[in-house]
């Protein structure tokens, strides 16, 4: 500041010197006035100077990088020049410092799994992550400002919004839900801030699914234990009321063996199946020989079609290499019974049921089960491991079924890294096979 008066002193007395040499009086008043306009010349040169360059980068959007250089301006102009500069440097510093947690912060937003829209004062979208997107069918950058109701018609939302009441959640169909591959959604407003609202979805689909299923499953054992139940009460009513012949009790003693004979095969099935999913996967440590679990195998099989086909099934086995499966024989057997009786329970008298274990060229090992049966329709074939799904009730009871053979040998399969393959055709008997990977099986080495 000291420097700007000097300068303009030593304007004047300049101005005033040299006007004094010219006359006196008139000549030093001139001088002194000329001295002053030329310092306010010069300054106002230097401050229109600055006034530009402030513009030019007030209208500068990129923050943190300057469009035209400093002006280099002499005194007082020049410290304002440079210390603007430097308020403008720190305040883009914290902008973009500013920016870039808000970055981060959104980033993490985007990155959760639940769907997340920020809504104004008037249920208007200000931002959306991309798994709300995906969940209502919203373009992030052209529905922004939009009515969330406008965009989220269905009325199951419409009420829950004009409730107000937001402690609890709504479900509702998400935007790509279809009769086929249904989708739902769990959806919660949270209010915030000056009358904002967050909405936070979350995709229920599985939880529901699972959900259904565990209904199912608790109505599906119910209804097969009920059954034989009834059967076993009325006899005892029977037993308990009636006096009976010696050949009428034999009879019905033998029907309600029968009964608890069924009811103790589906809790074991039941048993087996909780065992399955509740356990470790099998070590690849433990082995257990082909030919010893198809022997097995074709030792029930026989007893079993003896006793459905008295009339006969050819049965054959073919036990391939002698070879060892990594895994629990139990388990393994498990899985290679159920296909074979499946086999010998759905084929017919005077059909055939071929068993084979072989070894493919790529070393995978495979368990086949061919057999000259009804067959099976396509649409049952995706269906067909669920658990108590069944095409042909009553032949499956007759023989002894639970319907969850299949789901066991599923599991096993899944359990064993192995694959499991239904082929069947109506009228055309089916083969179901079990494929093992390479690394599961060995070649037992002849001594
Ligand atoms: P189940 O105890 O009823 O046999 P599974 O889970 O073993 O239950 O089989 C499911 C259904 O698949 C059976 O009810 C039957 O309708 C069908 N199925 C299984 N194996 C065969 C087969 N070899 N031939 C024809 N249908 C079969």
């Amino acid at each position: 500041m000291i420097n700007r008066w000097l300068v303009f002193i030593t304007c004047m007395l300049v101005g005033g010197g040299l006007g004094s040499l010219v006359g006196l009086r008139t000549g030093l008043a001139l001088g002194l006035a000329l001295g002053s306009f030329i310092w306010l010349v010069f300054d106002s040169f230097w401050l229109a100077h600055l006034l530009r360059w402030l513009r030019v980068e007030q209208s500068n959007e990129t923050p943190g990088v300057m469009i035209s250089p400093m002006p280099k301006l002499p005194g007082v102009w020049g410290e304002v020049a440079d210390r603007t500069r430097r308020l403008l440097k720190n305040r883009d510093h914290q902008w973009l410092e500013g920016q870039a947690r808000l970055d981060e912060f959104l980033a993490a937003i985007q990155a959760s799994p639940s769907g997340v829209v920020l809504l104004d004062a008037q249920g208007r979208i200000e931002w959306c992550n991309q798994t709300a997107s995906e969940h209502f069918g919203f373009d992030a950058q052209r529905d922004v400002m939009q009515h969330i109701a406008n965009l989220v018609r269905d009325p199951a939302f419409k009420s829950y919004v004009a409730l107000n009441d937001f402690s609890g959640d709504v479900s509702i169909p998400g935007s790509a839900s279809t009769p086929a591959r249904p989708v739902k959604l769990s959806v919660h407003l949270h209010s915030y801030g000056k009358n904002r609202k967050l909405l936070l979805s979350r995709d229920i689909t599985a939880v529901e699914l699972a959900e259904a299923m565990r209904r199912d499953f608790v109505a599906n054992v119910s209804h097969e234990i009920r059954t034989p139940l009834t059967v076993l009460s009325g006899f005892i009513e029977t037993l308990q009321t009636l006096t009976l012949k010696d050949a009428d009790r034999v009879r019905y003693l033998a029907l309600m063996a029968q009964q608890s004979q069924r009811m103790q095969t589906l809790v074991n099935d039941l048993l087996t199946l909780s065992r399955l999913e509740g356990s470790p996967f099998p070590h690849i440590s433990d082995w257990a020989t082909t030919s010893a679990l198809l022997a097995q195998c074709e030792q029930e099989a026989r007893a079993l079609s003896a006793l459905l086909a008295p009339h006969g099934q050819k049965i054959e086995f073919e036990s391939g290499p002698a070879c060892e499966i990594a895994g629990v024989q139990a388990e393994l057997y498990s899985a290679m019974s159920n296909l074979v009786n499946n086999a010998v329970r759905y084929t017919p008298e005077g059909g055939s049921v071929h068993v084979s274990w072989s070894l493919l060229a790529d070393g995978h090992g495979q368990f086949k089960v061919r057999d000259s049966g009804p067959g099976i329709a396509p649409e049952h074939l995706p269906r067909l491991t669920e658990r108590f799904y069944r095409i042909d009730r009553s032949r499956s009871r007759e023989t002894g079924g639970t319907g969850l053979g299949l789901a066991i040998v599923k599991h096993v399969a899944q359990r064993h890294g192995a694959e499991l393959l239904i082929e069947s055709q109506p009228g055309q008997g089916s083969c179901f096979s079990i494929t093992f990977p390479a690394a599961r099986v060995r070649l037992i080495q002849a001594a």
